[in-house]
C-alpha cells in the first residue's frame, strides 16, 4: 500500500526519469476489475494518452499527480498500486489496469492489489478531486508544525471515544499515513495503538508529534519500505520496527516479545511493555 513515504519517491523519480517522455499509446490495462479505480471509459482513455508528454509529478498525502501536457493529469496511488517503469517490453507483468507506451520503447504500468486509482483529469479539474483531499497539510512540509498537529486534537469533543490508530490514520488523520507507518510512529511514542486519543497529556502530544515527523522523515530518506517498490521494482531501505515480521521477536528496547492484534479492519503491532494500554 502506497504510503506518503512512498508518494513522496515515486514523484520525485517520475520527475527524475520520466520528464518529458512522450506517449505513443496507452489505456487502461489487460486486467480490469472493480476495485481498480478509473475515471472514463477505456475508449476515453485509449483516445486522449497518445501525443501526451510526461509532466511534472507531486505528492499529495498518499497520491501521485503527473502532469500528462499539456492538459490532462495522472492520479495514482491511495491503494495498492504497483508502478513501474520498463526499458523495453521484456519485464512488463502479465496483468495491469493501466499502461503507457513512450515513444523511446519504454512503458509504465500501473498493477493494483486490492484497491486503486488511475484516473485520468483534465489538468483544470484535478486539485479539486476528492483524491486530492484539497486543503490538507503534508505531514513531511514545514506547515506540519507542532500547533498545527495540535489543531487535529482541537476537532476532538471532550468525550472523544477515538482511539490512536483511529486518530492518526482515519479522521480526522495525518494525511498520507496509513497502517503501515502507524505501527513505527505509535512504538517510537511509546503508546498503544487502542489508547484514546482525549487521554494524551500535552507532553505525550508532545512525543506524538516528535515521532510522527521522526519516522516519517527517515523513511524519505532511506527512500521507502523494504516491502515497498519503486519505478524500477526495487525496495526502499526503511526496515520498519515493527510489521509481520517482528511477531514474537524481542522488543528492541527491553526484549518483550512484540504482540499482533487485529483492530479497526487490519492488524496492529505494539510492544505490551514499552506500549501500555
Ligand atoms: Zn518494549
Amino acid at each position: 500500500m502506497i504510503e506518503i513515504v512512498e508518494a513522496v519517491v515515486l514523484a520525485r523519480q517520475f520527475n527524475r526519469e520520466l520528464l518529458g517522455k512522450l506517449i505513443v499509446e496507452g489505456g487502461q490495462g489487460n486486467s480490469r476489475h472493480k476495485f481498480a479505480f478509473v475515471s472514463g471509459s477505456a475508449e476515453e482513455y485509449a483516445a486522449i494518452l497518445p501525443g501526451k508528454v510526461i509532466g511534472e509529478a507531486s505528492d499529495h498525502g498518499s497520491v501521485i499527480k503527473v502532469g500528462l501536457e499539456a492538459d490532462y493529469v495522472l492520479l495514482l496511488g491511495e491503494g495498492g498500486e504497483r508502478i513501474r517503469y520498463h526499458r523495453d517490453a521484456s519485464t512488463l507483468p502479465n496483468k495491469y489496469q493501466f499502461w503507457l507506451a513512450f515513444e523511446d520503447g519504454g512503458y509504465l504500468t500501473v498493477s493494483i492489489q486490492g484497491w486503486g486509482a488511475t484516473m485520468l483529469l483534465p489538468a483544470d479539474q484535478a486539485d479539486a478531486h476528492n483524491l486530492m483531499q484539497p486543503g490538507r497539510v503534508s505531514p513531511l512540509s514545514a506547515a506540519f508544525t507542532r500547533d498545527y498537529f495540535e489543531s487535529l486534537y482541537g476537532q476532538l469533543a471532550p468525550e472523544d471515544k477515538s482511539s490512536l490508530k483511529a486518530f492518526m490514520i482515519t479522521k480526522p488523520k495525518v494525511w498520507g499515513v496509513g497502517n503501515g507507518y502507524l505501527q513505527d510512529i505509535l512504538f517510537r511514542a511509546g503508546m498503544h495503538p487502542r489508547r484514546k486519543v482525549v487521554s494524551l497529556s500535552a507532553a505525550e502530544r508532545d512525543v506524538l508529534y516528535e515521532a510522527t515527523v521522526e519516522t516519517l522523515r527517515t523513511a524519505v530518506e532511506l527512500g521507502g519500505r523494504d516491502t515497498e517498490f519503486d519505478l524500477f521494482d526495487q525496495p526502499g531501505g526503511y526496515v520498519k520496527l515493527l510489521d509481520a515480521r517482528s511477531v514474537g521477536q524481542p522488543c528492541v528496547n527491553c526484549e518483550t516479545p512484540i504482540q499482533k492484534e487485529s483492530y479497526m479492519g487490519g492488524t496492529v503491532y505494539f510492544c505490551p511493555q514499552c506500549q501500555k494500554l
